[in-house]
């Protein structure tokens, strides 16, 4: 191997600086890669004379071959800069170290600097574009204020790149800390992963440690939630019973000066959430290794994400405080039932049961005595039913009048037990104050549903069905979820079949029992389902007006009915039709304008025309009805009042209702031959009838001798299957010509 036997010199002087206090001293480190021995000491001990700045030392290290200099480098990772020489133990040893140090080693900050004595050897320009160096120079040409530039400019810039490249790192390290901590929602694993994340900070796994206090008494109310590692046997111990002096001294500092204490030994982060719930907590992580500034700085920037990761736990728990208690009496809310039925795992939900509880009267007493009593009343009954019911129960507020409970099915709802449930005395504001429920049982394992949105609205609506039958205790059974199951899938194909405008109507007769003659008709809505089945008009009218489709409905019905009418106008037979209406469509303006504008185009007489209202309907709302019928009544067309005698008129609204007509409901007529009382209230509805000047039609007419007794008693029209069934307009024509031939 060829090298060059010159001797070096270094002869240029650095002006001397005064020597520095230990602990200032900055080390560069630097590896001298030189098989010329002779060439090699020269060079060490010019660098050992040089002078550098701010009190910098350089720690130099030796290899005599590039075997020797790649077992160096890969031990001191910290070395900042090569001097390579080129040619060594083989000809290009030099040029092949360096590709084994940036590719192999990986090791892309180190500075290289070529130095040979055979300048023809490797030519520079070529040298530098295809090798990862950082300056190539001349043995000869080096002398020491060469040196000391070489140095220290490559040195700072080393010192650069790498504290650029461990912030880089580090903050990559603090990103993914930040992602990890701020997926946690709950305290718990929130603070053990800023415990793990912390320690990745630090390249630590010594554990640490997470309190938790009120800030305004931290010293007495701090105490261990999370404790990991060197910590663990902390873990629930109060700030107080700490016997790690040291520790407790570092935290006690932290807690009064409110302040992060970074030491070397451990790091101990003050945190708190005044402005949400006056809560502070103190984190701790123990680290043997160096704490460096870098850490430091990168410990500030993640505490930072850690406070705003405390802060949105604390908003987010007074959130869900907020969403889950009843605002103003602090007891669980519907919210609360819904999250606790949808988190019941399989088990739980076979050995469950809901029950609910209905104030009845509830509404009639806040109208009575206010809103602030009634709250008291619910509170009153709310901690009444905790007393009441077996441990475990948890009671809710679920509606505005009613209360859930969650409860073991294994637990026996004995007599006495229902009994307290329906009947409940509390006191409130110092008075005994009785109050009466309707109670729903309802096993969650008797249910073909799991979504505790629908079971709750189940619930209610057959709690709502109970009560409005009188029934104080109901226990939930499989049919009526099977009518429920069906009357919403009915609900769906029903706003289709609207939609598609297939409903069809059927016409009934009405006759006039004194002449026999044919003196109306009733339209009657029809639903043939795509199976060729019939839906009764009763089950889908009630689904219609609990699903908001009944006012499109009875405008399709109210168009059929029209050209139904149409056909047997043209055909001669001016014979009024009626048409069924319900409470919604007389409140709402659309359907009337509906109406209104159907008339006009069907270029039809309203008088043709009589709209049938439930007696129920018309006095639920007395006032806002009548005024509505007045608006049909002013365009010409006649009013009924259906089912009459079902409902509770009043005899004060009696004599005032805008109506023409009063249909004796079936249920009466029906019983015209078994019950005495049907014929009373008969009797009583004609002789009402007569007395404001109605016109009495009785419905399902089916016997001879009902049409006689009717007649005797002197009702006007009779409608029943004894004349004829509701029927299409062709047969209803047909119908029409036979009985008029009779
Ligand atoms: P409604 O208005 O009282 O109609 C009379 C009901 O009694 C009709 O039942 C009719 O078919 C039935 N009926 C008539 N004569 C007899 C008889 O002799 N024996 C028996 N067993 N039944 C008889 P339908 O068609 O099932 O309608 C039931 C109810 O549905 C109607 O009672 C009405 O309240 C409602 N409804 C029907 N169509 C419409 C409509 O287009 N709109 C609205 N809103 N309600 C409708
Ligand atoms: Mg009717
Ligand atoms: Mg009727």
């Amino acid at each position: 191997m060829a090298q060059s036997t010159e001797s070096y010199e270094f002869l240029e002087e650095i002006p001397q600086g005064t020597e520095p206090s230990k602990s200032l001293v900055n080390h560069w480190k630097v590896l001298s890669v030189e098989d010329d021995l002779d060439y090699q000491r020269a060079l060490v001990s010019s660098l050992e004379a040089l002078i550098l700045p701010n009190h910098t030392k350089l720690h130099i290290l030796t290899a005599n071959s590039a075997f020797e200099a790649s077992a160096i480098l890969s031990t001191h990772k910290d070395i900042g800069l090569i001097l390579l020489d080129v040619v060594m133990e083989e000809d290009d040893a030099g040029l092949r170290l360096v590709s084994t140090i940036r590719e192999e080693l990986g090791n892309a900050h180190v500075r290289i600097v070529l130095l040979t004595g055979q300048p023809g050897f490797a030519p520079e320009k070529e040298v530098m574009s295809a090798l990862d160096i950082d300056e190539y120079w001349n043995k000869g040409d080096l002398k020491l204020n060469k040196l000391h530039s070489i140095v220290s400019s490559n040195m700072r810039t080393w010192n650069y790149i790498s504290e650029l490249a461990e912030a880089t790192q580090g903050l990559k390290i603090v990103l993914e800390a930040a992602r990890s901590i701020n997926s946690r929602y709950d305290l718990a694993t929130f603070t053990r992963t800023v415990l793990a994340e912390i320690g990745n900070i630090l390249g630590v796994e010594e554990g640490g440690l997470f309190c938790m206090g009120n800030s305004l008494n931290p010293f007495e109310d701090a105490h261990v939630l999370t404790a990991t590692g060197c910590f663990t046997q902390l873990e629930g111990l109060k700030l107080g019973d700490f016997q790690l002096n040291e520790l407790f001294d570092d935290l006690q500092q932290a807690l009064s000066e409110k302040r992060h204490i970074l030491t070397p030994l451990r790091s101990v982060f003050y945190f708190e959430t005044n402005e949400i719930n006056e809560k502070c907590y103190l984190i701790v992580v123990n680290s043997s290794a160096q704490i460096t500034d870098a850490h430091i700085n990168l410990l500030k920037v993640f505490s930072e994400n850690i406070s705003s990761g405390f802060t949105n736990i604390a908003l987010l728990n007074r959130v869900t405080e907020l969403a889950y208690t009843h605002s103003d009496l602090n007891i669980p809310n519907r919210n609360w039932l819904k999250r606790e039925i949808q988190n019941m795992s399989h088990l739980e939900w076979q050995q469950t049961r809901l029950l609910m509880l209905e104030v009845n009267y509830f509404d009639e007493m806040k109208f009575t005595f206010g809103y602030e009593f009634t709250q008291n009343v619910l509170t009153s009954i709310y901690h009444s039913l905790v007393q009441i019911l077996p441990t475990g129960s948890r009671v809710s507020l679920s509606g505005h009048k009613q209360f859930a409970v969650l409860l073991g099915s294994h637990f026996e709802l004995s007599p006495e037990l229902i009994g307290k449930l329906t009947y409940n005395e509390v006191e409130v504001e110092g008075v005994a104050h009785v109050s009466s429920f309707t109670l729903l049982d309802m096993r969650l394992d008797t249910l073909n549903q799991r979504s505790a949105a629908i079971i709750i609205s189940m619930a209610e609506s057959e709690l709502k069905q109970a009560s409005l039958k009188n029934i104080s205790y109901l226990q939930h059974s499989q049919q009526e979820s099977d009518l429920i199951k069906r009357r919403y899938s009915l609900m769906g194909e029903l706003r289709n079949t609207i939609r598609e405008g297939k409903l069809s109507v059927m016409l009934q007769p009405k006759v006039c029992l004194s002449t026999g003659k044919v003196v109306g008709f009733e339209s009657l809505a029809r639903w043939e389902r795509e199976d060729g089945s019939f839906v009764s008009p009763d089950e889908f009218i009630a689904i219609a007006e609990a699903s908001g489709l009944i006012i499109k409905l009875d405008c399709l019905i109210f168009e059929k009915t029209m050209e139904a009418l149409k056909i047997l106008v043209d055909m001669g037979y001016r014979i009024p039709v009626s048409f069924n209406a319900s409470s919604f469509d007389l409140l709402h303006p659309d359907y009337y304008i509906f109406v209104a504008n159907c008339l006009a185009s069907f270029d039809i007489p309203a008088e043709l025309l009589d709209l049938e209202v439930t007696e129920t309907q018309t006095m639920s709302d007395y006032e806002r009805i009548q005024q509505c019928l007045q608006r049909f009544v002013t365009l010409g067309i006649k009013i009924s009042l259906d089912d009459f005698g079902t409902g509770y008129c009043s005899l004060a609204h009696i004599s005032n209702i805008t109506a023409h007509s009063i249909k004796i409901d079936r249920s009466f007529v029906s019983k015209l031959e078994k019950d005495k009382n049907s014929e009373h209230v008969i009797n009583m509805i004609l002789k009402l009838g007569k007395q404001f000047n109605f016109s009495i039609v009785a419905e399902g007419i089916e016997t001879e001798y009902q049409k006689q007794w009717l007649s005797d008693a002197g009702c006007d029209i009779a409608q029943g299957y004894l004349y004829s069934k509701p029927l299409v307009i062709k047969d209803l024509i047909a119908w029409l010509t036979k009985y008029n031939k009779l």
